[in-house]
């Protein structure tokens, strides 16, 4: 028999809270863009937007797609340093207003993980997901794009939160779960929980 730890596990909990918000300063809101990379495509992009426009009430955009060469990899690891990929990020979009949100379909690593799912970075405004360890065919499963969709949907919304300064949340239902697998990933939910919803509100 397992327990959740006493961690708040109940979905009503969970439910999103930005709906029918628009920032309460009046402000306008930082664009965020979507880049495709290393073989993810626009399509891709195009329809996680709206899904975060939902969650976030941010502008996203689409930007053109970027290509990482195999030789800007660890080629031992044949890895991709996060770093590395943010580095990319900010240079070939030096105009760019506002977040920059990379999805990659390569495998990413930082230093101390052997791989990460995704990271983002809240004082040089960009983050990135890697789909790689998200594709169902990666543990043997059959190819599911819903799954698929679905779990990147679930890391990007984590990056995000990282962009407004969210640490790691213990409810395994939250979105900034740090998840270790994709089981763990398919158990939370495309949302944050309500303390980390009240922070992200704080932080805008
Ligand atoms: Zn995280
Ligand atoms: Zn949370």
């Amino acid at each position: 028999m397992t327990t959740s730890g006493g961690l708040k596990r109940n979905p009503t909990e969970l439910t999103a809270r930005w709906s029918g918000r628009a920032c309460a300063a009046g402000s306008v809101l930082e664009k965020i863009s979507l880049v495709p990379i290393n073989g993810v495509g626009s399509g891709f992009c195009e329809r996680l937007a709206p899904c975060l426009e939902e969650r976030f009430f941010h502008k996203f955009a689409i930007e053109k797609p970027l290509t990482l060469s195999p030789t800007q990899a660890n080629l031992t690891r044949g890895q991709f340093f996060l770093n590395t990929v943010f580095n990319r990020l900010l240079a070939a979009y030096p105009a760019r207003d506002g977040f920059l949100l990379g999805i990659m379909a390569s495998d990413l690593y930082k230093t101390s993980h052997p791989f990460i799912y995704g990271d983002a970075s809240d004082t040089d405004r960009v983050g990135v997901v890697s789909t790689f360890r998200l594709r169902p065919e990666f543990t043997n499963e059959a190819p599911n794009d819903d799954a698929l969709f679905q779990r990147t949907l679930k890391e990007c919304v984590h990056a995000l939160g990282h962009s407004f300064a969210l640490k790691h949340c213990h409810n395994t239902r939250c979105a900034m779960y740090l998840s270790h697998s994709v089981f763990d990933i398919d158990a939370k939910l495309t949302y944050f929980c309500d303390a980390c919803d009240k922070r992200v509100r704080a932080n805008r």
